[in-house]
C-alpha cells in the first residue's frame, strides 16, 4: 500500500506477541551476521555514509548551496521553480558526485523564496520528483522545497525565548492535545481556530466565560503540552483547507517542515514556520513547555516517499523476499540501526530542538527503533537543553525483523537510562484493558487488578511488597528509575476515559462515571513516574464512542468548551490534583530505592482497594506521612487509620491540594480509628 489506510499505530504488541522470522535471529545490526544471512538489506552497509553538518540547502556568501546523500544515484538534478506548485522548472542543473555519496550543486545568487526538488536516476531511471529529505522549508503540501531563511522567521524576542527548566522528567505534568480538537468548536472562542495561532491568543473564553485557549491551560496548571504531530503529513489537503479535513497526522511526508494546515497560509513557506515558533513562544511565555509527538518509525509512503525517492530501500527493513516489513502496521517500518537512518533522527530531532525551542520528544512506536538509536537521541537532546526530555510506545504494532533485545521496547527501557516509556500497565489496570470496550479495571469495580496498579504506583521499578507475578502485563520489574515511566490512563488512541467509562459501567449516571474519572486519574497523578492526561478529560470530553478516531470528523474530535461550565467541579478537581503533585515531591521522586524506602502498600484483603502510605518527608516533602486509599468498588470500604492527626486532602469525590474545609472554613481532620472510604474515591491525608 502507498497510502496510509489505516492508522493502527494504536495498538499494544507485547514483546514476544509476534512470531520473529527465523532468519532475522541474525541480528540485523551486526553487519556480518546480516552478510552472512543472505540477506538483500546486506548491500546497504555498502553504503558510504556522509557524517557532515551540511546536508540539504545552506545558505552562505549570497550563495546557496545544496548537498544530497544518495549513495546509490547515478545522476542527480537539482530543479528550480518560481511556485511551491504547477509550472515548469525555470532552471535544472545537474548536480555534481562529491564525498561519501553526496552529490553538490551551487546557486549564485541563492534563489530566495524559490522552490526546488531533486531527481535521483538509479539504474538508468529518474525516479519522481522530491523535496529532499533535510528540506526545512516547503510549498502547499509540502510536495516542493522552498528557499528559506530561517532567521527571518523568527519573532520578536525569540533569541530570548526559553522554555521552562526542569530538573526531572517526573517534575512535568503532561497534557497531549491536537491543534484542530483543543481549538476548532465555535465555544472556544478562539480566532484562530486549528491553528498553531490558536495558542497565541490571550484571554479567550467558552459563551459562559470560562478561560479557554492558553488561559485554561494556565489555569489547570500543566506543565508541558504534548502536541499530536505537528511535522508535514500526507493525509490532508493544504491546498483545500475549507474542506475541514481532519487528521492525527501520523502519516510523515516532510519530517522538518511543519504542517501546512495548521498555518494561516500553507502556500507561504515562511507562515508555517512563523507561526509554530509563535506558538512555542506564547507557551514558553506562559512557563509552558513543549513536546513533539515525532512519528520517525514510518513514512506515509513506501516506494514514492522522499526517503525511497532519494535512496530506494536503504531507509527501510525488509522482509527476506524484499518485501517492506511492517512493524507499523502502516506498511512499512524505518531501519534506525543503520547508521545514516539513525544520523537523519538523530540529526532531525536536533533540529526541532535548536531551531524550534522544543521542549520534549514522544517516540511514536519507539520500539521500532532500536535503544542504541534512542540513547544517542537522548544524549544530544541533553547537550542542547539538559530539561529536554524524551520519553515513548514501548511496543510496535506488529512483528520487526529487529531482534527484539534491540528493540526500545518497554521491557528493555533498563538499557536506556534517559527514557521513559508509557505504562500500559497501569493504563488497563485502572480502567479496564484498552481493546475490551466493556471491560471494567480498579476503578470501576473489576477485581483482580490490585497488583498490576500497585506496579503502576511504585513506577514499575522493584519494590519488596509488589509481587510482579501477579501483574496483567509486565510480570517483573522494568524500569530502573521513576523517571522512566509515564503513567496515564488514557490518551488520543482507542476509546477516551469518558467514552470508556460509559461502555464500562453499563447503567450509570454521569455522576457515577465522573467519579470513577476522578479515582482513575488520582491514582495517576500521585503514582511515581510522570503523569500525563488527553486534552479535554477535565472538562469530561467524550469522542462519542469512537475507538478510532484519527480521520473522524471535528464533530467527533473536538473539545466542546461548553463542557466546562457544566462540568466545573470535575475541572476543579483536576487542577487541584495537579496542584497537589506540583507541590509535593513525594509523589516525585526520582530513584527507584527511595521508593522501596519511602512507600509502604498497607496490608489490604479487600477487593478493589489498596492503602499505601509515602513516609518519613519522602523526597524532601513537607509532610511526614501522606496516606492514600483507592476505593474502586461501588459499595464503602473501612479502612484503620493508625492514631494521630490526619489532615483529609481527599475524600468522596473532592480535592482541595491544602486540605479539605468544613463549612465553617476549618481543616477536615480525622483522628485515626476506623473510618469510610466512599465508593469509587479516594481517601488522601496527611499528617
Ligand atoms: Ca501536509
Amino acid at each position: 500500500m502507498n497510502r496510509l489506510m489505516l492508522n493502527i499505530c494504536a495498538g499494544t504488541f507485547a514483546a514476544g506477541a509476534i512470531l520473529t522470522p527465523a532468519w532475522a535471529e541474525a541480528a540485523q545490526t551486526d553487519p556480518v551476521a546480516v552478510a552472512a544471512a543472505g540477506r538483500a538489506d546486506a548491500k546497504y552497509l555498502d553504503y558510504p555514509v556522509y557524517r557532515g553538518d551540511d546536508l540539504g540547502l545552506t545558505l552562505r556568501d549570497g550563495r546557496a548551496d545544496f548537498r544530497l546523500w544518495a549513495p546509490s544515484a547515478k545522476a542527480v538534478k537539482l530543479n528550480l521553480y518560481d511556485q511551491g506548485r504547477y509550472g515548469a522548472p525555470y532552471r535544472t542543473i545537474e548536480m555534481t558526485p562529491s564525498e561519501a555519496g553526496t552529490w553538490t550543486a551551487s546557486v549564485t545568487p541563492a534563489p530566495m523564496g524559490k522552490f526546488y526538488t531533486f531527481q535521483v536516476n538509479v539504474d538508468g531511471k529518474w525516479l519522481a520528483e522530491t523535496p529532499g529529505i533535510y528540506n526545512r522549508a516547503a510549498g502547499v503540501n509540502g510536495m516542493r522545497a522552498a528557499v528559506v531563511d530561517l532567521a527571518a522567521t523568527n519573532p520578536q524576542g525569540w533569541a530570548d525565548d526559553r522554555g521552562p527548566a526542569l530538573k526531572n522528567i517526573n517534575d512535568a505534568v503532561l497534557y497531549e492535545m491536537h491543534h484542530r480538537d483543543f481549538s476548532i468548536h465555535p465555544s472556544s472562542g478562539i480566532a484562530n481556530k486549528g491553528k498553531f495561532l490558536a495558542m497565541v491568543e490571550n484571554g479567550t473564553v467558552n459563551p459562559e466565560g470560562d478561560a479557554t485557549g492558553i488561559d485554561h491551560l494556565k489555569e489547570l496548571g500543566v506543565t508541558h503540552v504534548h502536541i499530536l504531530p505537528s511535522y508535514d503529513y500526507n493525509s490532508v489537503d493544504e491546498a483545500n483547507l475549507p474542506a475541514n479535513q481532519y487528521n492525527w497526522g501520523y502519516d510523515p511526508f516532510n519530517y522538518n517542515v511543519p504542517e501546512g494546515s495548521y498555518s494561516t497560509n500553507p502556500s507561504d513557506p515562511q507562515a508555517r514556520i512563523r507561526e509554530f515558533k509563535q506558538m512555542v513562544q506564547a507557551l514558553h511565555k506562559a512557563g509552558i513547555g513543549v513536546v513533539m509527538d515525532v512519528v520517525y518509525n514510518h513514512t506515509a509512503n513506501n516506494d514514492d516517499s522522499n526517503f525511497s525517492l532519494t535512496v530506494p530501500g536503504y531507509f527501510y527493513r525488509h522482509n527476506a523476499d524484499g518485501s517492506y516489513s511492517d512493524a507499523s502496521g502502516c506498511g512499512n517500518e524505518t531501519a534506525s540501526e543503520r547508521q545514516a537512518v539513525r544520523d537523519y533522527i538523530v540529526n532531525s530531532v536536533k533540529y526541532w530542538a535548536k531551531e524550534y525551542h522544543i521542549d520534549g520528544f514522544r517516540f511514536d512506536l519507539m520500539a521500532i527503533h532500536d535503544t542504541e538509536t534512542m540513547n544517542e537521541v537522548a544524549r544530544e537532546l541533553k547537550k542542547i537543553n539538559p530539561s529536554i526530555f524524551v520519553y515513548g510506545e514501548g511496543w510496535t504494532a506488529g512483528g520487526s525483523p529487529l531482534p527484539e533485545a534491540n528493540r526500545a521496547l518497554k521491557v528493555n527501557v533498563a538499557k536506556m537510562n534517559d527514557i521513559a516509556v508509557f505504562s500500559d500497565d497501569i493504563r488497563d489496570a485502572v480502567k479496564g484493558h484498552y481493546s475490551a470496550a466493556e471491560q471494567p479495571g480498579f476503578a470501576t469495580g473489576a477485581p483482580g487488578n490490585e497488583e498490576t496498579v500497585k506496579i503502576g504506583i511504585v513506577a514499575s521499578t522493584a519494590h519488596p511488597q509488589v509481587d510482579y507475578s501477579k501483574g496483567n502485563n509486565a510480570k517483573a520489574p522494568y524500569a530502573t528509575s521513576p523517571k522512566q515511566i509515564i503513567n496515564y490512563v488514557s490518551c488520543h488512541d482507542d476509546l477516551c476515559l469518558t467514552d470508556k467509562l460509559a461502555l464500562s459501567m453499563p447503567g450509570s449516571i454521569e455522576a457515577d462515571r465522573q467519579r470513577a474519572a476522578r479515582l482513575a486519574q488520582t491514582i495517576v497523578f500521585t503514582s511515581q513516574g510522570t503523569p500525563f492526561m488527553f486534552a479535554g478529560e477535565e472538562v469530561f470530553r467524550g469522542k462519542k464512542l469512537v475507538h478510532n478516531t484519527y480521520k473522524s470528523p471535528d464533530s467527533v474530535n473536538a473539545i466542546d468548551w461548553n463542557l466546562k461550565h457544566l462540568n466545573r467541579e470535575q475541572f476543579e478537581f483536576y487542577k487541584e490534583l495537579i496542584a497537589l503533585r506540583k507541590a509535593h515531591p513525594a509523589f516525585r521522586m526520582t530513584d527507584a530505592a527511595d521508593i522501596a524506602k519511602h512507600l509502604r502498600f498497607d496490608n489490604v484483603k479487600t477487593s478493589n482497594l489498596i492503602s499505601y502510605s509515602l513516609l518519613d518527608h519522602a523526597n524532601g516533602d513537607e509532610w511526614k506521612e501522606i496516606k492514600l486509599v483507592f476505593n474502586g468498588a461501588d459499595t464503602p470500604a473501612e479502612v484503620k487509620l493508625p492514631k494521630g492527626k490526619w489532615t483529609v486532602v481527599s475524600r468522596d469525590g473532592r480535592l482541595c491540594h491544602t486540605g479539605l474545609t468544613d463549612a465553617e472554613g476549618n481543616l477536615q481532620i480525622l483522628p485515626g480509628g476506623k473510618t469510610t472510604v466512599e465508593p469509587r474515591s479516594a481517601l488522601i491525608l496527611y499528617r
